[in-house]
């Protein structure tokens, strides 16, 4: 829970977001099965809902998701604060164990 704390604080300041709604997207991003990208294109990433009666469809390179909040054209949703925070928490330890730049693993895992 360690790394979460470390990058939802980083998200407050990268995103300009209110921490509340960054506590949301962690809540999202460390539970088990609310994210994936198996059946998706390289940056795009289906989100449970958080009452998990429904998906969203995050898109990291139109900076997109099919949220009703991001139709109504609010801030960053927390469905995309939630994919940020789920890739980098599975990224970092990655290349910095290997070494290499975050990108590479991106890339490697689909993620980008
Ligand atoms: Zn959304």
């Amino acid at each position: 829970m360690d790394t979460y704390r470390t990058l939802a604080e980083e998200a407050v300041h990268k995103f300009g977001l209110d921490p509340n709604r960054v506590i949301l997207a962690v809540d999202i991003a460390a539970s088990h099965g609310m994210i994936y990208n198996k059946n998706c294109n390289p940056g795009e990433f289906d989100v449970r809902s958080r009452n998990g009666r429904g998906w969203y469809h995050v898109n990291t390179r139109t900076k997109s998701c099919t949220c009703p909040d991001s139709q109504l054209g609010h801030n960053i949703c927390k469905h995309r604060v939630a994919v940020w925070l789920y890739t980098q928490a599975i990224v970092r330890p990655h290349a910095e164990a290997r070494r290499v730049e975050q990108a590479i693993i991106m890339q490697e895992l689909g993620y980008a």
